[in-house]
């Protein structure tokens, strides 16, 4: 019988502050205000892990390894050089951290989101990996298992609980990585955003995930590998049948929920390691993923289950479809404008997915500095989904340094336009419509949204009458009396707008 070796307490020790600096950089994200220190801590936690497994491994010179059998029916018992060294385990990391590195400096801010999701396809590949790799080899994880001798040669069988762990994480993975490719490719428009609904998806789907559950169970039971490469390739498949009929306005829930899946599956791999800082740290961002899907999924009034089952924004025949440039409508120019906030008591800035786009916020909070230097109160409202991911806004006007106080949530402010001179709306769109509280044929309808229409006046930023949002509805704000259109590129008018101003 295989004996799981003790742990060694100051690993134990290492991980525990590992962990301790996960929660505290999970504390520190919850605020703008602390938000870098938690980044902090968090690279902190994961230096600590990463370092301390890498020297729990060493040295690797000479390593019992079981082999697979031509059949994967039992593993036969080798001794081996092992082949990796501490150099190469290095140049690895040194590779990714070049990689990382330049992605995150080259990557533009509208860019994130597919960034996000990409990220997520490789922890859901890495879990997919580390079972694969486990499985084939587990004396060499430490994964307990039985050793039986027999004439000639001993064979190992990995005991059935650890055989559900490793099923579980790697179908868990498996969906992680398909899944977010096709989000990856939705958000990057390298794949149509609007559902995909094949005939019959949702029996497909359940029968799908319930073959896969069977088939752990058989893996966990039998000594036959095929269920395993066959939980494989059904988790690949599902992952992409379950995203593709998602699209339109459920996208940010969608990565939330991807995110809460790649922890998921790494806190499974963690338990078939026997390793508690991967545990620790997948369940921390299996739950606060699966927290923020929650958050979202109310502040879009949509039910969890109903995002899930996907299709949402199949059709956009709703709100009365895109832009009818034909409807009476005013324009106005920078100087309008301008007049306009400085005669304002109190103006409210609407931000969304276009001030990403034209990179506006330097010009933003240069605006909002020369509002406040004339006595006019600035606020700024933030819908939880504007822009392309969640925090989206958040994190660009804090880049602009715009005061944290000044920025506020949908529910906190939303009251504030009825008693509001100038509600300020740069390059946001759906997030402002009120078809989603008054049109039930519409996409979004249901999703709270920012009541801009209610200010005495609605100055509202974009390019063109013709484009629309991410859901692809027209805006009846555009055509009312109270509304003034500022067409051009939400920099380039900012700009405009702080010159005129005296
Ligand atoms: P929208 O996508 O609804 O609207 C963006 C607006 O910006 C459009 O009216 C567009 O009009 C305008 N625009 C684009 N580029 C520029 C530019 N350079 N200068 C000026 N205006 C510009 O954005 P919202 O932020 O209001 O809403 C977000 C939408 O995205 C929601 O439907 C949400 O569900 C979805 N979503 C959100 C995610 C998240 O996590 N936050 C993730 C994925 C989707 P024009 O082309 O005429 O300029």
């Amino acid at each position: 019988m295989h004996e799981a070796a003790p742990v060694n307490p100051w690993v134990a020790l290492a991980y525990l502050i590992a962990g301790v600096c996960f929660i505290l950089a999970l504390r520190g994200l919850s605020s703008p205000a602390t938000s870098r220190r938690g980044n902090r801590l968090g690279m902190v936690g994961m230096g600590i892990a990463v370092l301390t497994t890498i020297f729990t491994h060493l040295p690797l010179q000479e390593v019992t390894v079981f082999a697979p059998a031509a059949d994967y029916t039992y593993w036969m018992q080798l001794t081996l050089i092992d082949s990796v060294t501490f150099a190469e385990i290095l140049a690895a990391i040194a590779i990714g951290a070049v990689i990382g590195l330049t992605t995150a400096k080259r990557i533009a801010m509208t860019a994130m989101p597919q960034l996000v999701a990409a990220f997520h396809s490789l922890v859901g590949l890495a879990a997919v990996l580390v079972g694969v790799a486990a499985y084939l080899n587990p004396q060499a994880f430490g994964i307990s298992s039985m050793v039986i001798p027999m004439i000639g040669q001993p064979f190992a069988v990995i005991n059935p609980v650890s055989k559900v762990e490793m099923g579980l994480g790697v179908a868990i993975g498996a969906i992680t990585f398909s899944g977010s490719v096709i989000a990856f490719l939705k958000l990057n428009g390298s794949m149509s955003g609007k559902p995909i609904l094949l005939p019959g998806r949702h029996v497909i789907n359940l029968a799908t995930l319930a073959a896969i559950l069977f088939l752990v169970a058989q893996f966990a039971h039998g000594q036959e590998g095929w269920p395993f490469w066959a939980v494989v390739v059904l988790s690949f498949a599902i992952g992409f049948l379950l995203i593709i009929p998602i699209g339109g306005a459920d996208m940010p829930v969608v990565v939330s929920m991807l995110n809460s899946y790649s922890g998921w599956a790494a806190a499974a791999m963690g338990f078939t390691l026997g390793n508690t800082a991967m545990i620790v740290t997948g369940a921390l961002v299996g739950s606060s993923g699966a927290i923020l899907s929650y958050i979202m999924c109310r502040a879009m009034n949509r039910s969890f289950i109903s995002v899930i089952a996907g299709g949402f924004g199949a059709t956009d025949s709703g709100g009365g479809g895109a832009a009818a440039t034909d409807r009476p409508w005013k324009r106005g120019s920078a100087e309008d404008a301008a007049f306009l906030m400085q005669q304002a008591e109190q103006v409210i800035i609407v931000p969304g997915y276009g001030m990403a786009v034209a990179q506006a916020q330097h010009a933003l909070r240069e605006m909002g500095d020369k509002l406040k230097e004339h006595g006019v109160r600035v606020k700024y409202a933030i819908h939880p989904v504007a822009g392309r991911m969640p925090g989206h806004m958040n994190v660009l006007l804090a880049e602009a340094n715009v005061p944290y106080d000044d920025v506020f949530e949908l529910e906190d402010i939303n009251s504030e336009f009825a008693q509001t001179d100038v509600a300020f709306v740069i390059g946001a769109n759906d997030v402002t419509n009120p078809a989603a509280k008054t049109d039930k044929t519409s996409p979004i309808y249901g999703m709270p949204v920012l009541d801009v229409e209610k200010a005495k006046t609605v100055l509202f930023i974009k390019r063109s009458m013709g484009g629309v949002g991410y859901a692809g509805v027209d805006n009846e704000v555009f055509y009312r009396d109270n509304t003034m259109m500022l067409l051009a590129d939400a920099k380039k008018m900012v700009e405009e707008i702080v010159k005129a101003m005296d």
